[in-house]
């Protein structure tokens, strides 16, 4: 059956979440692509956050207890707010950090190498910044990278199989890090199955959601994650910059925080000034210091839309969205040098396709060139992201089409095949 531009507008139609679009800054004639990049500003995320310039305005230091969203109570507010999306405890997340600093405080306070159990594992295909994290951890502990840092390969570079990871779980691994889903090709690994696996073994196990992170459930606390942390600038809208969030399972509260701030402290207990630290007995032991309130502001916003949307709607119409693209590109674009290197199967694809062709530096300069933002990954990937919340059906039909006058028309030979600055 072939599909034509009224199939799109048909869904568009039927589409549940098509109210929210409204909700968003949605620049004219752009079709936004890379909500899992940076997703796009909506109207009450630009509220929340004025609102908190104002309590500042306002109320001077006393922000910090009175006004619209107190700020010492934030960060807590914010991870109540987001437990449902990583299927959590309210006191098991908490709004803190960056994917970055957080991965930097789990491992500091989760990997505990003893005896011949001092490796980490993890895989070759993950996001650079995990991996340097990891590598200095390692150090700072004085083991070589080189040796302790153990990598699953991929059997095709683009997918990781979970009998290979499984299989490296050895005797000599104290923790894994891995992603729920791969930035590049968006496979979603079986997080219930290895966290299994890891738990059998008597191995921390501890998961990089920012590409899952409001795109699809989670059910951490069930499946016994021990923890996770993740941006919340993609999928979430937070706005550029946003402050983190990391998630520990409750059998682990107690547990000192490896990089430990004030900020850690039991509520109560805070402004005692006692130089022996009394942590929090929930996820918020593992803040550092004062929050970046300005970069949480908008979180509360973003968040109000995905507490009225439900994640569950949200990836229906995600795997709907993205098979129509996938369809779409089969049927509009064959023969032209593309291939679609997302996994196939609906429980293994995440939020986004991942479309490669050999020119897809030049290809996505000149989808910008005409209103489609995309992102590029190095060498050959063409990341495209229809979001639920935000992109329609029309979008995805138009989207295509346009890819397919630059590709007849040759047009992206008007640009060089490199990648820019920030790509
Ligand atoms: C976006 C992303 C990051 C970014 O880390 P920051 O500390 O927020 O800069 C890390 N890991 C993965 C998998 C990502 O997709």
């Amino acid at each position: 059956m072939t599909l034509t531009v009224n199939d799109a507008k048909k869904m568009d139609k039927e589409d549940l979440l098509y109210k929210f679009r409204e909700e968003f800054y949605i620049k004219p004639n752009t079709i936004y692509l890379d909500g899992n990049s940076l997703g796009l500003l909506s109207k009450r995320a630009e509220r929340t956050l004025l609102e908190s310039l104002n309590d500042w305005k306002e109320h001077g230091i006393d922000g910090w207890t009175k006004g619209k969203h107190p700020w010492f109570f934030l960060s807590e507010k914010l991870g109540e707010m987001m437990a449902p999306l990583v299927g959590a405890s309210a006191n098991e997340v908490i709004v803190t950090g960056s994917t970055t600093v957080n991965l930097h405080q789990l491992v500091a306070t989760f990997y505990k190498p003893e005896g011949k159990k001092t490796k980490i594992l993890a895989d070759e295909l993950t996001f650079p910044s995990d991996i340097y994290a990891l590598q200095s951890q390692l150090r700072i502990h004085g083991f070589n990278p080189d040796t302790h840092l153990i990598k699953v390969k991929s059997r095709n570079g683009r997918f990781l199989e979970e009998e290979d990871i499984i299989q490296a779980m050895t005797e000599d691994i104290a923790l894994i890090i891995l992603p729920t889903v791969l930035y590049r090709s968006g496979q979603i690994l079986d997080i219930k199955r290895l966290t299994a696996e890891a738990n059998k073994r008597g191995i921390i196990i501890g998961f990089d959601g920012c590409h899952s992170i409001g795109a699809i459930p989670h059910s951490f606390s069930e499946w016994g994650v021990d923890f996770a942390y993740w941006c919340n600038y993609k999928h979430l809208n937070g706005g550029p910059g946003s402050v983190g969030g990391l998630y520990v399972n409750k059998k682990h509260f107690g547990m000192g925080p490896g990089l430990a701030g004030w900020f850690g402290s039991k509520k109560e207990k805070q402004f005692d000034m006692e130089h022996s630290l009394t942590p929090a007995e929930s996820a918020g032991a593992y803040q550092i210091g004062t929050p970046h309130v300005l970069s949480l502001a908008p979180l509360i916003g973003a968040l109000e839309i995905f507490t009225q949307a439900g994640i569950e709607n949200i990836r229906v119409k995600s795997l709907k969205i993205n098979r129509f693209l996938m369809d779409l590109i089969e049927q509009e674009l064959p023969h032209l040098g593309f291939c679609i290197g997302n996994p196939e199967e609906d429980v293994r694809r995440g939020g986004h396709v991942s479309l490669e062709h050999k020119e897809a530096a030049r290809i996505c300069k000149a989808l910008k060139e005409n209103g489609i933002i995309p992102d590029f990954r190095a060498p050959n990937i063409i990341r495209l992201a229809p979001v639920a919340l935000y992109t329609s059906y029309s979008e995805v039909w138009e989207a295509v089409q346009v890819l397919k006058t630059i590709m007849i028309e040759k047009q992206y030979k008007n640009f060089k095949n490199e990648r820019e600055v920030v790509a």
